[in-house]
């Protein structure tokens, strides 16, 4: 979504709202680069993806159900409803530019944590929790520990 006035293509999005029927979404975003506020009507975006589970089971990407991952994950911890927008967007733009239509539920669950890690960290070791399917608690406790090696690669 390129800035309507300076045209800059890095905007963030202070709020979110669905529109009634299947109309989309109408956010309010604003530039990264000149500042300015502008509302956008933006239709749900389909991502072609497939996702490989754990299982080997291959299931369409949703993005309802990435965000609500997060949402619990982030239940009662301080962290803005569109910082979690803003996440999976950043996500989903790195998952447009791939060359493949396939990935693993893992490394998504990896690109979310390793931005997550810098939201909130309560939130994101529930993430893991959930997301790494850990066989015990000392294999949580050193991916805890080893959580600071983390980069922003993925
Ligand atoms: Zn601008």
């Amino acid at each position: 979504m390129n800035c309507p006035y300076c045209n800059f293509g890095n905007t963030s999005v202070l709020e979110s709202r669905d529109l009634p029927g299947e109309l989309g979404l109408r956010r309010r975003r604003q530039c990264k680069k000149c500042g300015k506020r502008f509302t956008t009507h933006e239709n749900v975006v389909h991502i072609d993806l497939k996702v490989i589970k754990k299982s080997g089971k291959v299931e369409q990407y949703d993005r309802e159900k990435l965000l609500k991952g997060i949402n619990k994950a982030c239940y009662k911890r301080k962290v803005e409803q569109v910082d979690m927008e803003n996440l999976v967007d950043e996500i989903e733009t790195k998952l447009l530019n791939r060359k493949t239509i396939e990935i693993k539920s893992s490394d998504i669950g990896k690109m979310v944590l390793s931005r997550l890690y810098k939201l909130d960290d309560l939130a994101y070791m529930r993430f893991a929790s959930v997301y790494m399917d850990f066989p015990n608690a000392a294999a949580f406790q050193k991916f805890v520990a080893d959580s600071k090696k983390l980069t922003i690669k993925n």
